[in-house]
C-alpha cells in the first residue's frame, strides 16, 4: 500500500519553526516512500483562522520547498460533509446537546479533575442528564454538541504508535468530547478523523501534543467505519529555554527567518538534523538556540 501523509495546520497565525519540523516530517515520509503528501488547512473556527493566514501557510511552504499532491482540502468549505457524520451519530443515539459555558464546566470540576485530550477538563456529564422535554424547551439557545461516551464506549480499540506499536485506546478517559462547538457547526476531532479517513491518510504525522487526542479519534473511526492510519508523533521544539514554540514567538515564523536573510537551505539543513534518525519519543527535545532577530 502505499504512503499517505499530511500536513494540517489551522490558520490561526503564521508558520513557525515546529511547523516547518511536522510539514518537513510528513513530506520526508511521503517522498522517501515514493508517496502522496496532502496538504489540509483547518480553518473551521472562524474567530481565529484568517485568510491571510491561509495564503502565507502556502507561500512560507513553497518558500521551504516543500510540494504537495493534489488540490488543498480546506475544511470551512465542507461543512455539509461533517454535518453528514453527527447525523450519523445522531440517529443512533450518540450525540447530546449541550448548553454549559466554560465557566460552568470549570465551575463544577473539581481541582483533581482528569485533563481532556486538548488539557482542558474532562466534561463532568451536565447536559447528559438533561430530560427530552428540558432539551426541546431549550433548543433554540446556543448549544455544543457531545458524544455520549458511555454509549458510544467500543471496549478493545487500539491504534499503532510507530516509535511504540500497539496501543490500547481509552477513549473514555477523555470523557464526552465535543463534536460541535458553539461557535461552529463541528470540531476538530470530527473533522480531522473524517478527513483522514476521506482523504485515504495511512501516516498521521503530527506533534506529541496530540497524541492524547489519538484516544477519542480511534473511537470516531470505529463508530464510522473509517480506517486507522498509523500515527507517529514528534517532538515539539522548544526555544533556548526549553519553552514549546508557539505563534506567539514571532521570531522563530517563517517570515521572520526569511526576512532575516536565512535561506530555505540553511532552514531545511536545520531542522533535517533534528528529524534524521528520528528521535525517540523519550527524548528530552532539542532546543533550538538564538533564533536571527526579526
Ligand atoms: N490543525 C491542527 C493544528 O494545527 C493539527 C491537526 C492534526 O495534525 O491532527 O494543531
Amino acid at each position: 500500500m502505499s504512503i499517505v501523509t499530511r500536513f494540517a495546520p489551522s490558520p490561526t497565525g503564521y508558520l513557525h519553526l515546529g511547523h516547518a519540523f511536522s510539514a518537513l516530517t510528513a513530506w520526508r515520509r511521503a517522498r522517501a516512500a515514493g508517496g502522496r503528501f496532502l496538504l489540509r488547512l483547518e480553518d473551521i473556527d472562524p474567530t481565529r483562522c484568517r485568510p491571510e493566514y491561509a495564503a502565507a501557510i502556502l507561500e512560507d511552504l513553497a518558500f521551504l520547498g516543500l510540494d504537495w499532491d493534489g488540490p488543498v482540502r480546506v475544511q470551512s468549505e465542507h461543512l455539509a460533509d461533517y454535518a453528514a457524520v453527527l447525523d450519523s451519530l445522531r440517529a443512533r443515539g450518540l450525540l447530546y446537546p449541550c448548553f454549559c459555558s466554560r465557566a460552568d464546566i470549570q465551575r463544577r470540576v473539581i481541582a483533581a479533575a482528569p485533563h481532556g485530550p486538548d488539557g482542558g477538563p474532562v466534561y463532568p456529564g451536565t447536559c447528559r442528564a438533561l430530560s427530552e422535554a428540558e432539551r426541546a424547551a431549550r433548543a433554540d439557545q446556543p448549544h455544543a454538541l457531545r458524544l455520549d461516551m458511555a454509549r458510544a464506549l467500543i471496549e478493545g480499540l487500539t491504534f499503532e504508535e510507530e516509535a511504540e506499536g500497539t496501543i490500547a485506546a481509552d477513549p473514555a478517559r477523555f470523557g464526552d468530547v465535543v463534536l460541535a462547538r458553539k461557535d461552529t457547526p463541528t470540531s476538530y476531532h470530527l473533522c480531522v478523523t473524517h478527513d483522514d479517513a476521506l482523504q485515504g491518510v495511512t501516516l498521521v504525522t503530527r506533534g506529541e501534543d496530540l497524541k492524547q487526542a489519538t484516544h477519542p479519534h480511534r473511537l470516531l473511526q470505529a463508530l464510522m467505519g473509517w480506517p486507522t492510519p498509523v500515527y507517529a508523533h514528534h517532538r515539539l521544539l522548544t526555544d533556548g529555554s526549553g519553552r514549546r514554540l508557539a505563534k506567539r514567538d514571532r521570531a522563530t515564523t517563517l517570515r521572520a527567518l526569511r526576512a532575516a536573510g536565512v535561506s530555505a537551505d540553511e532552514l531545511r539543513d536545520q531542522l533535517n538534523a533534528l528529524t534524521d534518525p528520528p528521535p525517540a519519543l523519550t527524548d528530552p527535545p532539542p532546543a533550538l538556540t538564538d533564533p536571527p532577530p526579526e
